[in-house]
């Protein structure tokens, strides 16, 4: 049977938050009167996650599936191991810590019904760390400025798809994926609206201040070649302006002779330029580095174990190149 709406929730060690989780999911979802499914990805626990989540596919053989993937992938690559299984009809992402109240699913839902194929979320009364909340303000607004993609709130992962939108995702072949983004491209009615935040119910943050870095790298090189053009089009006017500056230091050499003042702003310069100099290359190398991973094709995912409901969706597409699925009915 082919259930009306599929959630999924990645997992990432969150043995404290799951319980907390199913507690308040199930009867959020039972009361929405639809049929659904709940796709669980373990992302590589290395805790007492799997173990929960055998334990809730086997409470809840008609409602609950999970993945179990070999190694940790990130929440991104995570998410689309389960879409390439979600047979709902609406698709709504979650995430485990509860930050996402499971008591919005059903105005995401409503947004769906109303005619969106893409619903995004901004939260309101942000719970979190001060630093994360700036540093999520000031990347948002240079997303805004360097790809077209207009996500207010890039950082909230309740959001809902169609199943359109989720077909088009399937299709894609990226290694470095950011969902909404992917998402927003396919999507002919957009639309956003507030949801509820509340702060994590245990433990922090499963990034880590490199893992935020190297997502919004993933958001920024995915989605826009400006960061490149950027770079070009500065290293055109800072050659222009050290051309004059060397004419300038060419003249004053044939009037006054040699001169040894001003070494130390010659140096301040020349640090000044091989600054920028290293900071192109970075963002080459940002570039270069993902079309590596990406002409490497490897898998972007192994599946290690499926849980629960294996009748695969009839959309699955063979995208996982190389999964090792081992099916196990509950
Ligand atoms: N997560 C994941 N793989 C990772 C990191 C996180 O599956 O490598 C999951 C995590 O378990 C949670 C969701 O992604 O369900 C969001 O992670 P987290 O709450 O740590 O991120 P934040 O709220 O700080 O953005
Ligand atoms: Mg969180």
């Amino acid at each position: 049977m082919t259930p009306d709406v599929s959630i999924v929730i990645p997992v990432f060690n969150e043995e404290e938050s799951l319980p907390l989780l199913f507690a308040r999911l199930y009867p959020a979802l039972d009361a929405l009167g639809r049929s659904y499914e709940v796709i669980f990805v373990d992302d590589g626990s290395s805790d007492r996650s799997v173990e929960l989540l055998r334990f809730t596919v086997a409470a809840r053989p008609d409602n609950a599936r999970a993945l179990i993937l070999a190694h940790n992938v990130g929440q991104h690559l995570a998410i689309l191991a389960a879409f390439a299984r979600a047979r709902g009809s609406r698709i709504i992402t979650l995430d485990a810590d509860l930050q996402n109240p499971p008591e919005e699913i059903g105005a995401v839902l409503q947004a769906l019904d109303d005619g969106a194929d893409y619903v995004g979320t901004i939260r309101q009364f942000r719970e979190g760390v001060w630093w994360r909340r700036f540093a999520s303000r000031w990347l948002n607004s240079i997303r805004e400025h360097t790809t077209r993609i207009h996500i207010t709130d890039q950082g909230c992962m309740l959001r809902g798809y169609d199943r359109r939108i989720v077909d088009a995702v399937n299709r894609c072949q990226e290694v470095s994926p950011f969902v909404p983004a992917l998402a927003y491209t396919f999507a002919r009615r957009a639309v956003e609206i507030p949801v509820k935040h509340e702060a994590r119910v245990a433990g922090t943050s499963r990034y880590s201040g490199y893992g935020l870095a190297r997502l919004n790298f993933d958001l920024m090189t995915g989605y826009s070649l400006i960061p490149l053009q950027v770079f070009s089009l500065s290293g055109v006017v800072i050659a222009a302006s050290s051309l004059l500056f060397v004419l300038y230091l060419a003249i004053r050499r044939l009037v006054f002779g040699p001169e040894a003042e001003g070494l130390f702003t010659l140096f301040g310069i020349a640090f000044f330029l091989m600054g920028c100099v290293l900071l192109g290359l970075g963002v080459v190398g940002e570039y270069v580095g993902r079309i590596f991973e990406q002409v490497r094709s490897r898998p972007r995912y192994v599946v290690a174990e499926f849980l629960g409901d294996t009748g695969e969706s009839a959309l699955a597409p063979t995208t996982t190149t190389g999964s090792t699925t081992r099916a196990q009915p509950s």
